[in-house]
């Protein structure tokens, strides 16, 4: 019924049509800025009196917009609100919830730029950054809109005679959708949408450094006429609203994107029954990660400083998938790290509502602080090799931390082993391939990795051994497509759940086995 799945392109802003539409979407779009959004509940506008100001990371006296912050009482009416939607919702085909997934991604495709542009205001995300992440939202819409289709449709089961056996795919009930800032439209949207054409019904709560995108994304879900109480807007503190949700005993799951330390935390208090629950809840969980490239000998070193560089310093490594390691065969280790260091030592940082700035600023205050206090750490756990260096903030700058390499590090220390989730590198020794896998895999995570190798014994060694979620084999460890590189870690990492791939729906279904003897 539909075309068959295709990743949306991206463009090039060195050509000239990309850029001018960028420009124009930027000019459009501050216009718009400093507004004020309500919470939604089963299709009714609520203003709150708290509200969170949301600020441009790069330029802290720029409001994005004020949004409305709700109470936990407003949780049960929003809970409430998604139970009722789901009486219906739930029974609605999914070939219907799946059009409505289609004709929002023709919309936001329609409007690419413009969605890019928030993000690049309320994120600090690179034109190219905001514009992937909107090109993610519309591949989740897309692919999960067939996605659903095929799990609704007839599913095989062995024949016995003088019956009929089927299995059917069910929702669940009401998902509690928690969402981070660093994919603030793709991941959000991703989770809403997976939940939604399943025929589960939703309470959307955003990350508070990015509630303006999540409300403009919210905004178009009700242009297309969702029935109102699919998807109920909650923004709000996490410990206020997400912790309140995550305890309700009229949810049914789960789906959270986010910190290790919240994700755990989710996990245990989703474990506890509530009275009045009448279910195990279920936890899609995805977390942080400690990623490494390993690079073994006998490899170009100009691809691979160059891959580092990428995966280190895109958004100013506030991916989940972000290089944090550099781990190097020692007989390539000097001169790869005097090729990252020049590289990154060229990247352009500032606002990136210019687009000659590569690296923008860090989300906010907090994060500032947690990177700079890592790299005071580094400097008695390594040697600084580039950077260090952070612009203070100020009204008309915003949080600025300057490319960081800090080599000769030891796998044990802090900075090998913790999420610093900025803009710095660890690079450590290998003595040799089996040392360098031994390093990779010596953290609590297991998100990505990659490998640059020529030997076919060690890429094949690397697709056993190497334990992470997405391995990479000779490229950069980021940029994972929709249905190529379906996503999710091991370990700490996270429940694994694939979020663009085909198994992923099935998180948000649970299969009825129906007989009928003849
Ligand atoms: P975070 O854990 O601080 O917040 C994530 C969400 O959880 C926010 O909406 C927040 O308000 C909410 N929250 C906070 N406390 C809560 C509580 N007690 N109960 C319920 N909800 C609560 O994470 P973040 O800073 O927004 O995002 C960055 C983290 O996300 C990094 O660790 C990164 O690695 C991870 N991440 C992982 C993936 C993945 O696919 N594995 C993708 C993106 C980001």
């Amino acid at each position: 019924m539909f075309a068959p799945f295709k990743n949306e392109p991206y463009v090039n802003f060195a050509e000239e049509t990309p850029r001018r539409r960028m420009e124009e979407a930027l000019a459009r779009v501050s216009g718009e800025l400093g507004k004020t959004y309500p919470l939604v509940i089963g299709g009714k506008r609520i203003d709150r009196d708290k509200q969170t100001n949301s600020r441009n990371p790069a330029k802290l006296s720029q409001s994005i917009g004020h949004v409305c912050d709700a109470t936990e009482e407003d949780v049960d009416h929003a809970v409430e609100a998604a139970t009722e939607a789901f009486t219906t919702w739930s029974v609605t085909p999914p070939e219907v919830r799946a059009r409505y997934l289609v004709k929002i991604a023709a919309i936001m495709r329609r409007r690419i730029y413009e969605f890019s542009a928030w993000m690049v205001y309320e994120s600090s995300k690179n034109w190219l950054e905001a514009y992937a992440d909107t090109a993610e939202a519309i591949d989740f819409l897309e692919f999960y809109g067939r996605e659903a289709i095929r799990w609704g449709a007839p599913h095989p089961t062995t024949f016995i005679s003088s019956e009929e056996n089927e299995i059917r795919y069910c929702p669940l009930g009401v998902a509690a959708v928690i969402s981070p800032w660093n994919f603030p439209l793709a991941i959000m949207a991703g989770m809403t949408v997976a939940a939604v054409v399943t025929g589960n019904t939703v309470v959307l709560k955003p990350a508070e450094q990015t509630p303006v995108i999540a409300a403009r994304f919210f905004e178009l879900l009700e242009s297309v006429g969702l029935p109102p109480g699919v998807v109920n807007f909650l923004p709000g503190p996490g410990e206020i609203v997400g912790e309140k949700l995550t305890g309700h005993p009229g949810v049914r799951f789960v789906c959270f994107t986010g910190s290790r330390d919240v994700g755990l935390h989710i996990n245990q208090r989703i474990a506890t029954h509530q009275t009045g629950q009448k279910w195990i809840k279920r936890g899609i969980l995805e977390m942080g990660g400690k990623d490494a490239i390993v690079v073994d000998e006998d490899v170009n070193l100009d691809a691979v400083a160059q891959g580092v560089v990428d995966s280190a310093f895109g958004f100013q490594g506030q991916k989940c998938s972000a290089c944090s390691r550099l781990i190097a065969h020692t007989k390539v280790y000097d001169v790869l790290l005097e090729k990252v260091v020049e590289r990154a030592s060229k990247l352009t940082i500032g606002d990136p509502v210019h687009h000659n700035n590569f690296m923008g600023a860090v989300i906010d205050g907090d994060a500032f602080n947690k990177i700079i206090s890592y790299i005071a750490l580094g400097s008695s756990e390594g040697r600084i090799v580039l950077g260090g260096e952070r612009d203070e903030p100020n009204q008309e700058g915003g949080y600025f931390i300057h490319p960081t390499i800090i080599a000769d590090v030891a796998p044990t220390a802090r900075i090998a082993q913790e999420e610093i989730f900025g803009p710095v590198l660890a690079v450590l020794r290998a003595d040799n391939f089996d040392h360098a896998l031994e390093i990779a895999n010596g953290t609590a995570y297991g998100l990505t990795g990659s490998l640059f190798s020529n030997s076919r014994d060690h890429l094949e060694r690397a697709r056993h051994d190497f334990h992470v979620g997405n391995l990479y084999l000779n490229r950069k460890c980021t940029g994972a497509l929709v249905d190529v590189q379906p996503f999710g870690g091991f370990n700490l990492s996270g429940t694994d759940s694939k979020a663009g791939g085909r198994d992923y729906l099935g998180l948000f279904l649970q299969a009825k086995s129906v007989c009928e003897r003849w």
